[in-house]
């Protein structure tokens, strides 16, 4: 077990959403991705952690910029 800052992973078997970044304001189909916050602990082969709080972005597949937070209700309704 060891504690180490995860970056945010792409949820599989979710919806493209096509947004305008606010960031390099390209229209583009943002992925929902999956950010850890908090303390994290997990296994270093593993690309989440065991145990973290989590919150929900879209994230711009031109820049990674987070562009729009989501809730977990959001996520299951982009669930293919
Ligand atoms: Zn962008």
């Amino acid at each position: 077990m060891f504690i180490k800052n995860y970056q945010p992973i792409p949820i599989e078997n979710t919806k493209f959403v096509e947004l305008v970044c606010s960031n390099c304001n390209n229209r583009t189909q943002h992925r929902i991705h999956e950010a850890y916050y908090g303390p994290q602990i997990g296994l270093i082969f593993l690309k989440k952690p065991l145990l973290s709080l989590k919150k929900y972005y879209l994230i711009c597949p031109v820049c990674r910029n987070a562009t729009k937070e989501i809730s977990k209700e959001q996520v299951k309704a982009n669930k293919i």
